[in-house]
């Protein structure tokens, strides 16, 4: 055997040796797209992971600052859907109980009447609801129907909601009400799940992180 064949084959011994097998690959997922890759071939921005094929628009974004708030999860048009019922339930007994003083005059013949508690009723339903989202989304960043859900109303880069800004979110859900709606469904199309009275003004529904559910306790 020739010396280079002798190499050749300690070579070879050491190439097929146990210790020399990779590592097994950790795979982990692109917080973009999600595809799955192996961990080295991630990049880490703060807690998310990038992929080669996303990096050049996730470097873009950070640039725009529009990711300056990519740690949130936002909350889809569904979720909220089912905490928008929740808070409708509790403010509908609630205008139940606020017609009761009104009932006699609801039932008059006379229509002006009828219009008059009518009008009443509405006036007080609405105030109550402003209210409830003004006190309870500026206090603890979310009303009772998001809470159970663990969403929360935020500003882009997080922050707490101001009173005045809750009130006046109240009345930009209206607006979104008006035709068909579509400013809620708005939320289901943005690409952090806007719907119109978030974009007017200018907050966004998150899902709380459980790190800050547990330390909430
Ligand atoms: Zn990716």
């Amino acid at each position: 055997m020739s010396a280079g064949a002798a190499r050749r084959s300690a070579c070879a011994t050491l190439v097929q040796s146990p210790q020399m097998e990779p590592a097994p690959i950790t795979v982990q997922y692109c917080s973009e797209c999600g595809q799955p890759w192996p961990q080295e071939e991630l990049a880490r921005f703060g807690d998310r992971l990038i992929c080669v094929n996303c990096k050049i628009a996730y470097a873009q974004k950070l640039r725009e600052g529009v990711a300056s708030a990519a740690t949130f999860t936002y909350a889809g048009f569904w979720i909220r859907f089912v905490a928008a019922l929740l808070d409708w339930v509790i403010l509908f007994v609630a205008g139940m109980v606020v017609q009761l003083p009104f009932a006699r005059m609801l039932q008059s013949r006379s229509i002006e009447v009828e219009l008059m508690a009518l009008g009443a009723v509405y006036l007080i339903d609405m105030a109550i609801g402003a209210t409830y989202e003004g006190l309870f989304v500026s206090r603890y960043g979310a009303t009772p129907g998001k809470m159970a859900l663990d969403l929360k109303v935020v500003r882009p880069d997080g922050g707490p909601i101001s009173l005045g800004r809750a009130v006046g979110r109240y009345f930009a859900k209206i607006v979104s009400g008006i035709v068909l709606a579509i400013g809620y469904i708005m939320a289901g199309f943005d690409s952090q799940k806007r719907a119109l009275h978030d974009m007017m003004c200018d907050t966004r529904v998150i899902k709380v992180p459980s790190r800050d559910r547990q330390g909430a306790e």
